[in-house]
């Protein structure tokens, strides 16, 4: 079935006021700040049609998107209410960003317990998509770190939610998309560090064999993830780096980070992102590390964030945006899947800077739809050209449900809801958890707005 494109060459019009990271899809809406834990559902009784909570929109897709409707902006609900040093446990309005968690925590000696490749999250969008880090075999998702948080319901309910209150809401609220209701604020156990640095090693590998066997060989390193070409084929197949690292053991500085000083400042043109540059980008990185095996100390900026230093770097891929693929393949087809799917990438000539190959690893996460699951995740960018990019992810959505596996909301723009019902067969039983007057471009567009 053809992807419905809308028109992906923008029109000359302003930008609308809240785009997703990829910027595609673009669609107007509504915003209306949630700038106290009292403000909604109030908020709500002047606004025509649904809403949507909405955090720092670094979802890559519709997650975080509702054509025409109200887009309630919890950024301005960005307080730090209390800290217990015993425990770790934070507790925080649900608009901060792990910024400024992080600002807060490093002097301290903590850090957060599970990170995305931004800070620039807050802490509402992390608990609403689950997200997962380079030590998801360590540590699981984030939601397996968020004690509880505040629910808010459009009808004036507020409920307290942990494992133990309100079960059925917190798995249901924990990568629930923003649908169950508002996350006003939530506890958050960070874990200890005596120091900034993080000890790194990165070994290079080729084909997906020789990436088993290092995710073998250190399954006890904390953070592991793997940068992955997929553009070449032939020899260089699935060559890649492996990428290690575990807070440093010596104690060190424990100072915030500076701000970033580089940024995109208007969007590349279309034809500056092509088969001939993305190759010459993945060969330059990989030969940078000219040794098979590097070992050094560095910051937890560079290791964690190292797209952060270029601020709105989704502008190099122009006006017309970016899609991302993004998969867990349980481990029983996680190989022949992976080696298949890099194949068809490969092959289609639109393959991105961006691969990232990672482990996922046993521990079961608590929210009703999440999307980690124990095996391969292979995560990469697609630059969006109207007649290829949605046709090739048409078939890469189709053979991820053939190897058994699911692709991630966060970074969809595409699924098909044939592809998401099957991914998530437990949908219709989350469908009831969401309050009447939510809804998300992506819930409609996966399953007609149940
Ligand atoms: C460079 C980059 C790297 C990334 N790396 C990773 C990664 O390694 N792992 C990973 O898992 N993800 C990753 N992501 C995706 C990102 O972590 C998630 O999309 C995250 O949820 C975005 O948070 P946000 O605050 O921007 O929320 P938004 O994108 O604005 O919203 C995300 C969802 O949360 C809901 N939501 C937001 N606030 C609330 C609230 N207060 N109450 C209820 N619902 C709410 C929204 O409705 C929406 O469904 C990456 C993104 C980028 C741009």
């Amino acid at each position: 079935m053809p992807h419905p494109v809308t028109d992906p060459q923008p029109a000359k019009t302003a930008p609308p006021a809240f785009e997703s990271w990829g910027r595609y899809p673009r669609y107007d809406a509504t915003i209306v700040p949630l700038n106290w834990q009292g403000d909604f559902p109030g908020v709500m009784a002047g606004l025509h049609g649904g809403a949507l909570p909405v955090g720092l929109g670094r979802s890559y897709g519709d997650v975080c998107l509702l054509k025409d409707g109200n887009l309630l902006q919890t950024t301005g609900m960005d307080r730090l209410l209390n800290f217990d040093p015993e425990t770790g446990i934070l507790t925080a309005e649900a608009g901060v960003s792990l910024a400024k968690i992080l600002d807060f925590a490093v002097p301290r000696g903590f850090f957060l317990p599970v990170t995305p490749g931004t800070k620039y999250v807050t802490l509402g969008g992390a608990i609403a998509n689950d997200i997962h880090g380079k030590n998801h075999e360590a540590a699981g998702s984030f939601g397996n770190h968020v004690p509880s948080f505040e629910l808010v319901r459009s009808d004036g309910s507020r409920r307290v939610c942990s494992p133990t209150q309100n079960p059925d809401w917190y798995a249901a609220t924990i990568g629930g998309v923003g649908l169950t209701g508002v996350i006003t604020w939530a506890q958050l156990k960070l874990r200890p560090i005596v120091s900034r640095k993080i000890d790194y090693e990165g070994i290079q590998f080729h084909g997906i064999d020789e990436f088993l066997d290092l995710k073998r060989q250190y399954q006890h390193v904390e953070y592991t993830v793997s940068w992955v070409d997929c553009a070449s084929t032939g020899r260089n197949f699935a060559r890649g780096v492996f990428m290690l690292g575990e807070h440093s053991k010596a104690p060190g500085e424990l100072k915030p980070s500076p701000e970033p000083k580089l940024s995109v400042p208007f969007d590349f043109p279309g034809f500056a992102l092509n088969h001939t540059t993305v190759s010459l980008f993945n060969s330059v990185f990989f030969h940078k590390q000219m040794k098979a095996h590097v070992k050094t100390v560095q910051d937890y900026e560079p290791f964690f964030y190292p797209l952060d230093a270029v601020l709105h770097w989704n502008r190099g891929y122009g006006k017309r945006g970016l899609v991302q693929f993004q998969y867990a393949i349980p481990w029983q087809h996680a190989k022949e899947g992976t080696i298949e799917i890099l194949r068809e990438i490969a092959k289609s000539g639109l393959a991105s800077f961006l691969a990232v190959l990672k482990a996922f690893g046993e521990i079961p996460s608590l929210g009703m739809m999440s999307f980690p699951q124990a095996g391969i995740m292979l995560a990469l960018d697609f630059p969006i050209k109207p007649d290829l990019t949605f046709p090739l992810l048409q078939r890469l959505g189709d053979m991820t449900l053939e190897f058994g596996g699911r692709l991630y909301s966060a970074k969809d723009a595409a699924m098909t809801p044939a592809q998401f019902q099957a991914f998530y067969p437990q949908w219709q039983r989350f469908a009831q958890f969401r309050d009447p007057r939510l809804n998300s471009s992506f819930w409609e567009r996966v399953t007609g707005g149940e």
